[in-house]
């Protein structure tokens, strides 16, 4: 069975063809400046080049065309028709309280999709257009939505509900929801095989750890907390997001600097994070080279990015009492054994010790268990992978 993957941004939409026999991607792509002049498709088929196709789109309906005319082309296509195509599984950002699983889109699910805008402005309107792209472009296909807040819908009320007035909670759904939720899942079910445990029976903290960063307790293969909030701005030091800040924050910048509030909010999210702090870049590779050159701001920068994870790392120790696992994943997570050392060190109290060696050798995209021989707790490397998170959602749903 063969599962198109979607996941559509304003002006973006990104695919993947996956055969769910071998969880192979056939090919992969990328649409970029749909409704934007110059824009193109970026078509890859397993093991072929990639194909620049230079057309206008004028929406996400010519987007998806252009990618079933790709995936169908005789040259460089993997299918011969569109109707092997099983069904879609999309990515949609926020499921607000409504979904705490995958579903299959119906007139329903849009309208719950719909009430879900305010909660993600720039996202979940893309995400409905790429849907309603999908059912015009192939109609009768199931599509699929598996969002990024569901896998976090297990946490309990305490986890999720913030101190804040609980009518403001009960009249805008104020809360904790958390994001990365489908890679979050993912990495912990695969540490689990890694470990040839069942996840109920793991106490697990997954650190996804890319250019946005989140970090989450997964006790019994369930979500009891993460790091980011109402939006993904909130917990650790990330590329541009401030992360956890002290609230009060907002107000005196606004004051101070004479900015909006829609100016202070885009400063935290686009302008703060290690890129704010380093004055470098938002790149770990960037902030790396520019330590090593004795660069003191891009060194504080990773200095507290480090000391935000451990800090969380610590308080879902506490909360499952406990932790057997520990799991880096995402840009960072998978590609910087300074970052997953400096974030691991010093906790052999309580039971927590890399192997150096393993970890300075783990070897990009795969997956590796880098804690030493004595460390009571595992340390683990795996590759995140939300588009077959996505498809294996998709496949179960359609089976
Ligand atoms: P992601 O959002 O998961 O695609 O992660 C992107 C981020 O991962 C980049 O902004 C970098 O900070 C980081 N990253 C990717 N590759 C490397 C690498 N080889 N070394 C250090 N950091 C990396």
């Amino acid at each position: 069975m063969k599962i198109l993957v979607i996941n559509a941004g304003s002006s973006s939409l990104k695919y993947q063809l996956i055969d769910m026999e071998t969880e192979k991607v056939m090919a992969k792509g990328l649409c970029e400046r749909i409704g934007i002049e110059g824009s193109k498709l970026n078509h890859t088929p397993d093991g072929g080049e990639k194909n620049v196709i230079e057309k206008d789109m004028k929406d996400h309906s010519d987007a998806i065309k252009m990618v079933l005319d790709a995936l169908t082309d005789a040259n460089y296509g993997v299918i011969s028709d569109m109707s092997e195509i099983a069904a879609v599984g999309h990515r949609v950002v926020h499921g607000g309280e409504t979904f705490s699983g995958s579903v299959v889109i119906n007139d329903e699910v849009k309208k719950a999709l719909e009430a879900c805008v305010p909660l993600a402005p720039l996202h979940n309107p893309a995400n409905l257009i790429g849907i309603a792209a999908c059912e015009a472009a192939m109609p009768g296909v199931p599509q699929i939505g598996v969002f990024d807040t569901a896998f976090h819908q297990t946490m309990s009320k305490e986890a999720y509900m913030y101190a804040v007035p609980y009518e403001l909670y009960e009249k805008h759904k104020i809360r904790r929801y958390g994001f990365h939720g489908t890679s979050h899942k993912y990495v912990a079910q695969e540490a689990a095989k890694m470990l040839g445990k069942n996840p109920e029976d793991l106490k697990m903290i997954t650190c996804h750890m890319g250019n946005g960063s989140s970090i989450t307790a997964v006790d019994g293969g369930k979500s009891v907390d993460t790091s980011m909030g109402f939006t993904p701005l909130a917990g650790v030091v990330m590329g541009t997001r401030c992360g956890d800040i002290d609230p009060a924050i907002v107000k005196f910048i606004a004051e101070a600097e004479g900015k909006t509030i829609a100016e202070v909010d885009a400063l935290l999210n686009k302008e703060s994070g290690v890129q704010g702090i380093s004055g470098v870049s938002s790149d770990f590779r960037d902030l790396e080279a520019a330590q090593a050159e004795g660069n003191e701001r891009a060194a504080l920068a990773l200095d507290m990015f480090v000391e935000s994870v451990r800090k969380f790392i610590g308080s879902y120790m506490v909360k499952m009492g406990g932790v057997d696992a520990i799991i880096f994943t995402a840009g960072i997570g998978e590609n910087t054994p300074v970052m997953r050392e400096a974030i691991t060190a010093n906790l052999e109290a309580f039971g927590i010790k890399v192997d150096s060696e393993k970890n300075e050798k783990a070897i990009r995209g795969a997956q590796m268990d880098i804690s030493a021989a004595d460390s009571k707790v595992k340390i683990l490397v795996v590759p995140t992978n939300e588009e077959l998170m996505i498809a294996k959602e998709t496949l179960a749903l359609v089976k």
